[in-house]
Order: structure tokens, then C-alpha cells, then sequence
């Protein structure tokens, strides 16, 4: 049994109540056990390792609802060039970077399969929790369609990872169950068209309704698995919410219908606008490949004014931002996007924490710090709720604790 008690520091619990100053939290192995003044908290006589917060701020553990952790850029020739290993060392160091972010917990959205959650799990490598979604489903020609239309094929499979596209309802439903047996938590479906498309544009609609259904309906089946869907265009998000899918990524053209049906549904939203701003530079850049550079700098004002809308009608939204094709660590940048579409710091923060572990189905769990969760826990250097921007820099994250374990400490 080992004691943890984190003292000295404010307490920003992520429940979107008042920052509590002088706070301690007593950590029992891996688990918060209490909470309160070091006065007010009865103390084991066991041995009690102590950690001096030295007036700085702790919060829960961030929760990214949209990574790639396989992931470096969008670059299809990769695939040509990089050995099948190579994506797996390389990982461990998107993990780490991940996780000295301040980011305690994934979901990812594409390509990593059950291993790497297995090696993270067991404590092989160090990164942060992980959900999977192992591949997501796509048309044949659309958003994860990698057969370009020279002949060539970049797409990737092997033992592990099945095969992305799927046509017709067949299909579609073995492919899901196959994806469910490779060890899905979610089930990740590209309903619309990408920016990073080869074969595509974003508001393209990807495939019908009746297909959709039968993601949904298999999903249901087995063990009540959700369905995330990539969507852009607005008829295909439509789509998405007529059969009842469970979260929209990205949502870039989405309409006053769409928004509508989000509201009612009580559906969420993962704008994603980490990606969405980083690719507009590297597209002016001119680092991104010629068939996206375009649609990616027209997007992003479209992208900001929709996603502000669906904030102010009640959407709910939830922090994701597609690391992985932009560089991993960037991950709490997202925070301060969402204030700029209207949320306040401590709005955002629970974006990131408490509503994001809802929309995992893990907040009995982790999301906040409270009596009874894991001991997922950060501390921060500046002030989150006055400068919410420097929680987007790895640098002002002093320590990292995974269920009890310090993953980063930069405090002495
Ligand atoms: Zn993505």
C-alpha cells in the first residue's frame, strides 16, 4: 500500500466549481481517497510520501477524445518508405509526448490497434490510457481510401488491423464485427470526405443511411459499442444523427439542422480545432500535400463561425484534436480554441476533463478529482482560469501522475 499526499497548491477539480487554494488530496495506490485541508484530512500513520504543489495548480488528468497515436503527418508516401516496426517505436514517443502534455487518457480515432493499448496497459511503455477505434470505416473512394487513382495502393493492413473500406450493407456489417474483434472501443466511420483526402473533398457525403444503420445497430449488439463519425459536410453529418450516432468529429459546415438534432440528441461534438488551425499554417506553409493545401485554409473560418454556433445553441462539446496528424503534444492547445468559440477557461477545462470523460462512458472513473477516482492529476505552473493558454505549453505542466504513478516531474 503506498500513500500519497499532494499539498500546497489550488485545487481545480474540474468540476467547474470554485478553485479551492491550500488544498490536499490524498492518494491511496492508485485511487483519490480525500480530499480537503491538511487539517481536515485524517493522515494513515503508514509512511506517506509528500508532494509540494509549491502554490502552483493541480487539475485532473486531461482526456484527448480524438489522437492518432500511429501517426506523424498525413503523409501517404510514408507508407512506402517506413518499415511496419518503425510506426511502433515511433509511437511510444507520441505516447510520451501525449502524456507530457498533461493528457492521462485517449481515444484514438484511427490506427492504433489492441497492442499498443496491451503495452501501455501493462505498463511496457509509459503513455496515457488508452480507448481504441483500431480502423476506421470508409467507401471505397473515400476519406480513408488510400488506393490512389494512379493504381497505386498505400493502404495498410496487416494481422491486427483489418481493412478500412467497406461498400454495401454486407459488408459494412462484417467489417464492423471485424473491427469489434480486433478490440474496438468505438467504432470510428468517415461519413463525409476529408481536408487530407487524396480522392475526396470534405463536404462530400460518405456512405447511406442504410449502411450507417447497420454500424449503429451492430454496434448496439455488441456490448452497446458507439459509433464516432468523421464528418465535415452537412449532409452527411445529417446522416450520422438520423441513425443516432454517438459523437461528430470535426463538424465543419454543420448546419442549424444538424445543430438541431445534436441538441436533441444530446449527441456530442469534437470540433477539433487544434488540427483545423495547424494545418492552415502548414498549408500556407506550403507543407502540406497540393490535393489538401486549398481546402485547408478555407475551412477554418467556416470551421470557427459553425462550431461557435453549436456552442451557443447547447451542443455538447467535448476536447479532441486530431494529434497525430498535426504534431503530438499540442494536445491542451485546444483549450484556449474553445474559448475563442465562446466557452470561459473553467468551461473549457471541463471540456477536457469532466464532460470528455462522459463522453468516454468513464466518468464514474476519471474526468475530475474527486473522492474514489483514479489518481489521474496534473499540476500546472501558471494559472489556467487567468491564462488558459499556458496550459497548450508542455512546458508549464511541472508533473504528471497516472493512478498514483508520477509520470513527469519537473518540480525539483
Ligand atoms: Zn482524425
Amino acid at each position: 500500500m503506498t500513500y500519497t499526499l499532494i499539498y500546497n497548491g489550488t485545487l481545480i477539480d474540474g468540476t467547474g466549481g470554485m478553485p479551492i487554494p491550500n488544498a490536499v488530496i490524498l492518494i491511496k495506490d492508485n485511487q483519490i481517497i480525500d480530499i480537503g485541508t491538511e487539517d481536515s484530512i485524517y493522515l494513515p500513520e503508514k509512511e506517506v510520501k509528500r508532494i509540494d504543489a509549491n502554490d502552483m495548480f493541480i487539475l485532473p488528468g486531461f482526456i484527448d477524445t480524438h489522437v492518432h497515436i500511429m501517426a506523424n503527418g498525413f503523409k501517404l508516401e510514408d507508407t512506402m518508405y517506413n518499415p511496419l516496426s518503425f510506426y511502433f517505436y515511433r509511437a511510444t514517443e507520441n505516447l510520451r509526448d501525449t502524456i507530457n502534455a498533461g493528457v492521462t487518457t485517449i481515444r484514438d480515432a484511427g490506427l492504433a490497434d489492441i497492442g499498443v493499448k496491451k503495452a501501455v496497459e501493462e505498463d511496457l511503455i509509459v503513455g496515457p490510457r488508452m480507448l481504441i477505434s483500431v480502423m476506421p470505416l470508409s467507401i471505397s473512394g473515400g476519406h480513408f481510401d488510400r488506393y490512389l487513382n494512379s493504381g497505386f495502393d498505400m493502404r495498410e493492413t496487416y494481422p491486427g488491423l483489418p481493412e478500412s473500406i467497406c461498400d454495401g450493407k454486407q459488408e459494412v456489417r462484417k467489417r464492423v464485427r471485424e473491427i469489434l474483434r480486433a478490440g474496438a472501443d468505438f467504432i470510428k466511420v468517415m461519413v463525409t470526405g476529408g481536408v487530407m483526402s487524396v480522392n475526396d473533398g470534405p463536404d462530400e457525403t460518405q456512405f447511406t443511411i442504410e449502411e450507417l444503420k447497420v454500424m449503429v445497430e451492430e454496434g448496439k449488439f455488441r456490448n452497446d459499442t458507439k459509433v464516432m463519425a468523421h464528418g465535415h459536410g452537412a449532409e452527411g453529418i445529417k446522416n450520422a444523427l438520423k441513425v443516432g450516432v454517438y459523437s461528430i468529429e470535426h463538424g465543419t459546415y454543420i448546419d442549424d439542422e444538424a445543430i438541431q438534432m445534436m441538441v436533441d440528441q444530446e449527441t456530442y461534438l469534437v470540433p477539433t480545432c487544434v488540427v483545423i488551425k495547424y494545418n492552415k499554417k502548414y498549408a500556407e506553409a506550403g507543407e502540406l500535400p497540393e490535393y489538401s493545401r486549398k481546402q485547408a485554409i478555407e475551412i477554418v473560418d467556416i470551421h470557427e463561425k459553425n462550431i461557435r454556433k453549436a456552442y451557443e445553441a447547447g451542443v455538447r462539446i467535448v476536447m479532441g484534436t486530431d494529434c497525430g496528424v498535426v504534431p503530438h503534444g499540442l494536445n491542451l492547445e485546444e483549450l484556449r480554441f474553445l474559448c475563442d468559440i465562446g466557452m470561459s477557461p473553467e468551461e473549457a477545462i471541463m471540456a477536457g476533463t469532466k464532460h470528455a470523460a462522459e463522453c468516454l462512458g468513464m466518468d464514474d472513473k476519471i474526468g475530475t478529482i474527486e473522492k474514489g477516482k483514479f489518481a489521474d492529476i496534473i499540476i500546472s505552473k501558471k494559472d489556467p482560469i487567468a491564462y488558459i493558454k499556458s496550459l497548450g505549453n508542455p512546458d508549464n505542466i511541472v508533473m504528471v501522475i497516472k493512478e498514483g504513478k508520477i509520470i513527469k516531474n519537473l518540480t525539483n
